[in-house]
């Protein structure tokens, strides 16, 4: 399935390059002031949170007089509109708004995709909220202050667009877990990948089919299916200069992105090295569940000693990641390489595990009965209301509270391990959402729930 095209449009310099190359994550491109400069419609890859897309930034969109768009141009953008998820109309904050605001607005609200409102050059936050306000005579919904040359307020529009785009081919795809294969150059990532192949059925070579395939390996283990995620990047190496950054981490960065879960290969001859480190806080941060695969097992000289002397290395060096299993194996010789997809396979049933509300609110209450959340010095006393889990991939809990400030990072990390403890989540990190709430909003919301009930 191609990536959805998310199509830029707006006048001339109102900051349309600027904002598409922000999307795409370029900063320094080279931008043009002449107006009405005609550009090919080009496509650039952008993404946010796990979501790829197409921008195509259409040109600016110049007026005859005061009627007509330039013929030329405004085919453009009908053509880039023709096949866009969604369109983000730019204007200028700082020019305020204009007659050709207006009538692209309106041409734009008699096409069928969703559009969504940037009002750009606000740099300053303040300032952006009335900069903003008389854009809502566009008719086009809220209009969210951004500035593309710094980057603020384009999160939140970006939180918004992608509610546009339509599931992925990957998201649909329930059967599949999809893995990347990460670690520094030489841990045995492809020998790894060779074994993986060798002892299962590949289903897509990874050199045919369509583009995803080409770079994915497909295999099937014990009847379920396994992608393993960029292997093009895996097995293309040798002869590559490693730079200061270490080799391919965006690449890497990309994999774990793409995963349900991510196989952290350790090299056991090195340990862990900070490498590993930074790759753990990408798994964290990008909410995936991972396996710690300590690989060349075979060329350790072992005693009755060594299995624990790592295991406590991985538990001081990777203690972030605490929660998931390590599995100590050999590529070359293959010990335990069969077992490491079991563990995936475990991994990715806890990532996208649900648990009812009811079973969260007992933990809940069986830990505030253990160690009630503390008092402040005035007498303030944190108060947890009720939790729920709002989604998966990774399980992420909400708990409204009085007000979270009062919920010291001591006490959030009791009830996380209230949580691990209970509830297991092995294999996954997991989120919590620390909401306050008014009392009277919960009574109302809580009678409600009791009428649903
Ligand atoms: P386009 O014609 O709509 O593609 O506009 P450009 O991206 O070429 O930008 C037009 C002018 O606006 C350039 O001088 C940019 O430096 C400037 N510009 C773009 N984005 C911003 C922004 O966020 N803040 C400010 N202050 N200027 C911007
Ligand atoms: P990659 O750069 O992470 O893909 O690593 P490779 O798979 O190319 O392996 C790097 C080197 O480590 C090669 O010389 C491999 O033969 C060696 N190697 C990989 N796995 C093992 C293993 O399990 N045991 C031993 N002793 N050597 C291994």
């Amino acid at each position: 399935m191609p990536l959805p095209v998310v199509a830029v449009i707006g006048r001339p310099n109102v900051g349309k390059s600027t904002f598409v190359n922000r999307l795409a994550g370029i900063q320094d491109a080279i931008v043009h002031d002449e107006p009405g400069v005609t550009r090919d419609r080009t496509y650039r890859e952008a993404y946010w949170r796990d979501r790829d897309f197409l921008v195509v930034d259409t040109g600016g969109l110049v007026f005859d007089d005061d009627t007509e768009f330039l013929p030329l141009i405004r085919q453009q953008a009908q053509l880039a509109l023709a096949e866009a998820k969604a369109a983000i109309l730019v204007v200028d904050g700082q020019a305020g708004l204009t007659a050709a605001d207006e009538a692209i607005a309106t041409w734009l609200r008699q096409q069928s995709v969703p559009v969504l409102l940037a009002v750009n050059k606000c740099e300053s936050v303040e300032q952006g909220i009335a900069q903003t306000a008389e854009f809502w005579k566009l008719g086009l919904g809220e209009p969210y202050p951004v500035s593309a040359i710094h980057g603020n307020g384009t999160g939140d529009l970006l939180d918004q667009l992608i509610t546009y785009l339509p599931p992925t081919e990957e998201e649909e795809e329930t059967d599949e877990i999809r893995v990347a294969i990460v670690g520094r150059p030489n841990v045995g990532k492809s020998s790894l990948l060779n074994a993986f192949v060798g002892e299962n059925r590949a289903i897509v070579s990874p050199i045919s089919g369509t583009t995803r395939d080409a770079i994915d390996t497909v295999i099937e283990h014990e009847g379920q299916r396994f992608r393993l995620i960029d292997t093009a990047g895996i097995r293309k190496k040798k002869n590559v200069e490693y730079g200061p950054e270490f080799f391919g981490i965006n690449r890497a960065f990309k994999a774990i992105r793409r995963a349900d879960v991510v196989l952290l290969v350790i090299d056991a001859l090195d340990g862990v090295t900070e490498q590993d480190q930074k790759l753990a806080g990408r798994i964290i941060d990008d909410g995936r569940a991972c396996v710690v695969v300590v690989n060349k097992w075979d060329a350790i000289e072992k005693d009755s000693h060594t299995i624990y002397e790592y295991e406590q290395a991985i538990k001081d060096r990777l203690h972030f990641t605490e929660w998931a299993d390590t599995i100590y194996v050999s590529a070359i010789t293959g010990q335990r390489v069969t077992k490491i997809l079991g563990l995936v396979t475990a991994a990715a049933e806890q990532h996208k595990r649900r648990v009812s509300t009811s079973v969260i609110n007992e933990v809940l209450e069986e830990a505030a009965r253990w160690h009630t959340p503390p008092t402040t010095r005035q007498g303030r006393q944190g108060r947890i209301y009720y939790g729920t889990q709002v989604s998966t991939k990774p399980p992420t809990i909400t708990l409204f509270v009085n007000d979270p400030k009062l919920l010291g990072d001591n006490y959030r990390r009791y009830i996380e391990r209230q949580f691990r403890q209970s509830l297991g989540f092995n294999g996954t990190p997991i989120r919590l959402i620390w909401r306050g709430k008014k009392v009277r909003e919960m009574e109302r919301e809580s009678a409600n729930r009791a009428t649903k009930v």
